[in-house]
């Protein structure tokens, strides 16, 4: 007898990536999803950065995850014939004296490496670094799915899960704290980028000082992104418009004008790693979410932890495991 089919509950970048590569498992699944007017994945810019924050620090698992990464997007721009993966370089100014010695002290210990490019007088490269197109794979497929039937819209009723035979597994971003894992802890932060016609820039470098430009090829650029913990609200701000529209103008040396102003919620569990695996009291529902602002790098492998285990009963890793999360 066949296993009974996987269901997975919102077909965002989290969804989206566990059911192509379950597909690709052979294992089959149907999806729901309530639409994207709320989804942060066609908000997010879609960019892999390997070293961030004011202490420069190499991302987490950057090194298994980068080359799993570039893989699975190259082979679904294959299999739904659109471009996704584009290999970029960072170039990010420091704004302290402090920012510029950390800098050097880590590479002086070679802790960084190979993901430092350059260091300059006034900044630094940081790459490779890549930018996967969120909206494309999202709409391809949606388009296929919808067309074969295996993707409804609709708004899941958790209520309603024990009349599903197989597993259950929640993509429902920052949802997921109103459904079963809710006591998970998980936060979120409210993000704003701004699109706005910007000629002249490099197709392959995103400029970087506090805030980002992403040139995309056509003569836009994305400008993001204001990160605010805790507001809950998906209403673009004049004050977010304004600081993101600062940035750019010191980035480039020219007044912008935006064409678009997107909102939405990034979610994280309380130690910022992703989360996966089966709800330890209730083990037909999973998760595979919280991909916090590192998504587009951490779903295919949270994709592939959840392939081995349905298709042979491997554990998660611990790491990521949804049953560390104090149960
Ligand atoms: C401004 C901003 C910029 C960002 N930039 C980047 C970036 O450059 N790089 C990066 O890696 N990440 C970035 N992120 C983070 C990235 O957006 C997220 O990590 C990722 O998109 C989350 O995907 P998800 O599938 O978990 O959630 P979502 O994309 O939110 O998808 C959840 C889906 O579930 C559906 N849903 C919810 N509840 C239900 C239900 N009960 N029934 C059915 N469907 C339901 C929703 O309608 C939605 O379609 C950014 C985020 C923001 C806000």
């Amino acid at each position: 007898m066949p296993a009974p089919e996987v269901l997975i509950v919102g077909q965002g970048l989290a969804g989206t990536v566990l059911a192509w590569t379950l597909e690709q498992a052979g294992i089959g699944w149907r999806m729901i999803d309530a639409g994207h007017g709320a989804a942060a994945s066609h908000v997010a810019a879609g960019i892999i950065n390997p070293v961030t924050g004011l202490r420069w620090v190499r991302t987490w698992r950057i090194d298994a995850c980068w080359p799993e990464a570039k893989a699975a997007y190259a082979a679904m721009a294959r299999d739904f014939g659109v471009p996704l993966w584009r290999e970029m370089r960072i170039r990010r100014w420091w704004r302290t004296e402090r920012e510029r010695r950390d800098l050097e002290a880590k590479c002086a210990r070679g802790v960084l490496a190979p993901w430092v490019q350059e260091v300059n007088a006034t900044n630094a490269v940081l790459g490779p670094a890549a930018q996967v197109d969120l909206p494309a794979l999202l709409t391809a497929a949606r388009r296929r799915w919808s067309g074969d039937g295996r993707l409804s819209e609709g708004r899941f009723d958790w209520s309603s899960r024990a009349g599903h035979e197989g597993v259950v597994i929640d993509c429902s971003g920052a949802a997921a704290r109103q459904g079963p894992f809710a006591t998970c802890g998980f936060a979120v932060s409210k993000g704003e980028v701004l699109r706005a016609a910007l000629t002249g820039l490099a197709d392959d470098t995103i400029l970087h000082r506090g805030q980002w430009i992403l040139p995309v090829p056509g003569a836009e650029a994305w400008i993001g992104a204001t990160h605010e913990p805790g507001r809950e609200d998906t209403e673009p701000t004049v004050a977010a418009r304004e600081k993101l529209l600062a940035t750019a103008q010191r980035l480039t040396g020219r007044s912008v004008m935006p064409t678009a102003q997107l909102a939405g919620l990034r979610l994280a569990a309380p130690d910022r790693k992703p989360v996966v695996g089966r709800h330890p009291h209730e083990p037909r529902l999973g998760i595979c979410s919280a991909l916090g602002s590192k998504g587009v790098l951490y779903a295919p492998w949270l994709a592939r932890q959840w392939a081995e285990h349905l298709r042979t009963g491997a554990a998660f890793d611990p790491a990521i495991d949804v049953a560390r999360l104090g149960w």
